[in-house]
């Protein structure tokens, strides 16, 4: 997720109440088990992914657009989770498990994982050239109405408060003596 809707996730955008109503029929979609690795977590079985997509085009007045696209929702384990927003784990201190799962679940020696880590990283840092706008109507798959009237705030453009996650989360490639 690019910085300039780091902020402006689903779970910050509708109420507690409504992002757990969300979260409660997404892991019961997915029978309270990862869509990933179809694990369980120890303490919750179950957390609630966001999948985005991220397309650019132009629009009817000639301005280049770009919209991050929300496609729906998936069950993760909490430690598949973790893979999928792994500069935050990193920010924990949870990288090294992240890491262990992303190489289990994948059967990826060091060498994979850091090619991957390398993608993310540059992907990141390109999406983060532009201004993205938020397309969160797939919420209306979850009962969300799409009137827009259970999203509490327009997608803030804010980075205010976001510390980037260290570049040596992408240094793996030195072998481990
Ligand atoms: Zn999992």
């Amino acid at each position: 997720m690019p910085l300039t809707c780091w902020y402006s996730n689903v779970r910050n955008n509708v109420s507690h109440t409504v992002w757990r109503a969300i979260a409660r029929q997404v892991a019961s979609e997915y029978n309270n088990r990862c869509g990933v690795c179809g694990g369980r977590g120890d303490r919750h079985p179950v957390e609630c992914h966001e999948e985005w997509s991220y397309k650019h085009g132009v629009s009817d007045t000639g301005e280049k657009r770009y919209v991050q696209t929300l496609e729906g929702m998936i069950a993760l384990c909490p430690m598949c989770h973790k893979v999928k927003h792994i500069g935050f784990a990193h920010e924990q201190g949870l990288l090294h498990e992240a890491i262990g799962q992303l190489m289990f679940v994948n059967q990826w020696d060091e060498d994979q994982v850091s090619s991957y880590l390398r993608l993310v990283w540059e992907t990141w840092h390109a999406r983060n050239e532009v201004i993205w706008d938020l397309d969160i109507s797939a919420l209306s798959r979850y009962g969300v109405r799409p009137d827009g009237s259970e999203i509490q705030k327009a997608s803030s453009r804010t980075t205010a408060g976001y510390k980037r996650p260290s570049s040596e989360v992408f240094l793996l490639n030195k072998k481990r003596t």
